[in-house]
């Protein structure tokens, strides 16, 4: 993967990862300066990669995982009192290198606006 300004990583031709400070992970979308003719879904993205525009909202589903203290995986699931796992969402608009957390996000940054943390390591 090739560094994309401090915020992004890219790979293949016009994938594109941002480090969420929501769910303590990576979250990779396509995303193109020119998003004419581009595979749905697809984000039409600024090109700057230290203070990165994409739009339109960002909505990652899933379930939600366990993560050990160095937020790897656990490969369990949060699950509720019957045991099912538990649903999470993350939905947010990235603009000018900050992400606005709607208020559907099921993590602790819900309703918040902060910067985008530089994307960490060298991965
Ligand atoms: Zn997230």
């Amino acid at each position: 993967m090739a560094a994309l300004g401090t915020k992004l990583r890219a790979f293949e031709y016009d994938m594109v990862m941002f480090y969420c400070p929501g769910c303590d992970e990576a979250h990779t979308i396509r995303a193109r300066t020119d998003a004419v003719n581009a595979p749905r879904p697809s984000w039409t993205f600024n090109g700057n990669g230290d203070a990165p525009t994409f739009t339109p909202s960002i909505l990652v589903t899933g379930m939600q995982t366990i993560k050990d203290a160095n937020g790897e995986w656990t490969g369990e699931w949060v699950r509720d009192a019957d045991g099912k796992g538990v649903k999470g969402i993350c939905h947010s608009f990235v603009t000018d290198g900050r992400i606005q957390f709607l208020t559907d996000c099921t993590h602790a940054l819900a309703g918040q606006t902060v910067d985008l943390p530089d994307y960490p390591g060298d991965e």
